[in-house]
């Protein structure tokens, strides 16, 4: 669905479909945060073809934090056309936690507290750790919008009993 000009949302259904938000920025470059699963890209892929947008067509892959239901589907992308970039103590955290059995790429640059910009669109990278110890937000300032991950849910919280969680942290 569109959100505003320029950002899309393929927003949660059930667990079997999808397991997170997935949006897509469609500027100068074409942004895509939080694939989900690797299994349930179908969803993500039929959300971007009904905005004339395919799997090839993004430049980067964002990611909030690294729960396999955010982070998996970027196995997805083809590495050589889409650049993929997450938080540094969540990339560790989550390769560490996982072991091998999580095999993604390495992120080509770290998503860094500050600004970061890509193509015409502006970001501020805020650390909003507790549902995960790497977790980070992404602000688009140009916008005014908050991707959040799983920070906050629909009139609640994300939970903070998986490893590395920690609800006064959260808090
Ligand atoms: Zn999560």
């Amino acid at each position: 669905m569109k959100v505003i000009d320029g950002l899309h949302a393929f927003i949660w259904r059930d667990a079997r479909t999808n397991n997170c938000n997935t949006y897509v920025i469609d500027g100068s470059k074409k942004i895509l945060i939080d694939p989900g699963h690797r299994r349930l890209m179908g969803h993500v892929r039929s959300g971007l073809m009904e905005c004339d947008l395919s799997i090839d067509q993004i430049d980067v892959v964002m990611i909030t934090h690294g729960h396999p239901d955010h982070l998996e589907g970027v196995q997805a992308f083809d590495e050589s056309k889409t650049l993929f970039t997450m938080s540094e103590e969540e990339y560790h955290f989550i390769t560490k936690a996982m072991g091998g059995y999580l095999n993604i790429p390495e992120p080509v640059f770290f998503l860094r507290e500050g600004e970061v910009t890509i193509g015409d669109c502006h970001f501020r990278i805020i650390a909003t750790p507790g549902h995960s110890p790497g977790s980070v937000s992404i602000y688009w300032s140009d916008q005014k919008v908050l991707f959040t991950g799983d920070v906050i849910f629909k009139q609640s919280i994300g939970r903070t009993d998986l490893p590395g969680g920690r609800g006064r942290t959260l808090k």
